[in-house]
């Protein structure tokens, strides 16, 4: 198994050609996916340079929480179930999967302080992925108006699994276009500035279309 560092010399250089190629000029953070890695693996990854961690399951998340350094930023990638929210809210740094109204109801009677989160957008419309349809996604984050502990810093989405990089390219395109009518509404409660979008397999494409965090797993610390 190759180290991380190696990875991620490959990646890091992998993301400078494709930030010169993107017309944007955001340069995107890197989220390492450690849910298939063991604890050491992860603090591997933090020992490369690493400060972006993620998970998808609330176990693993707190376990990685708990023996990383605390200047660890911890996002939390996954579908939340509404009856979980209470037992790791207050730990989360960044959450990527808000997709439901109820979920966001309990998530701001839970929280203590303000959670960044992302709203997740399902833009290739495949039924088998979570997220809010582009039509719903304005008249969804508007109900967020009352909340007090509800920040709606960008939108997430996870792409098809597929070879067609101009496919890609146009999920990606679309959740950026969403971005910015979202962003141009002005909202206190959603500034929405940041894209988490690209993988393993798809991050070019995404920074290519201006993604600000990409969700690297497989190819960084291995399956
Ligand atoms: C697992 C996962 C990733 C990372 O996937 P890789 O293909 O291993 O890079 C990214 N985002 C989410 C939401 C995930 O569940």
């Amino acid at each position: 198994m190759k180290s991380v560092e190696e990875n991620l010399k490959e990646i890091n250089s992998q993301i400078c050609d494709s930030c010169n190629k993107s017309q944007f000029d955001t340069t995107p953070q890197v989220i390492v996916v450690t849910k298939y890695v063991t604890i050491d693996r992860a603090i591997e990854a933090y020992e490369a340079g690493l400060k972006n961690f993620g998970e998808n399951r609330i176990e693993g998340f707190l376990e990685k929480k708990k023996h990383l350094p605390d200047d660890a930023v911890m996002h939390f990638i996954g579908s939340l179930q509404t009856r979980k929210v209470k037992e790791v809210i207050n730990e989360i740094d960044y959450l990527h999967a808000l997709d439901r109204l109820k979920l966001a109801k309990e998530i701001d009677k839970r929280a203590d302080h303000v959670i960044k989160c992302f709203i997740q957008v399902n833009v290739s419309g495949e039924e088998s992925k979570h997220g809010i349809s582009p039509e719903e996604l304005i008249p969804f984050i508007e109900e967020f108006k009352t909340f007090k502990h509800i920040e709606v810093v960008g939108l997430m989405t996870m792409a098809p699994l597929t070879e067609d990089k101009t496919k890609l390219r146009q999920y990606f395109n679309q959740l950026r276009n969403l971005k910015d009518k979202v962003q141009s509404l002005n909202l206190s409660y959603a500034p929405c500035t940041e894209l988490s979008m690209g993988m393993s397999n798809d991050f070019n494409e995404a920074i290519l279309e201006g993604a600000s965090y990409v969700r690297i797993g497989t190819k960084l610390v291995g399956e």
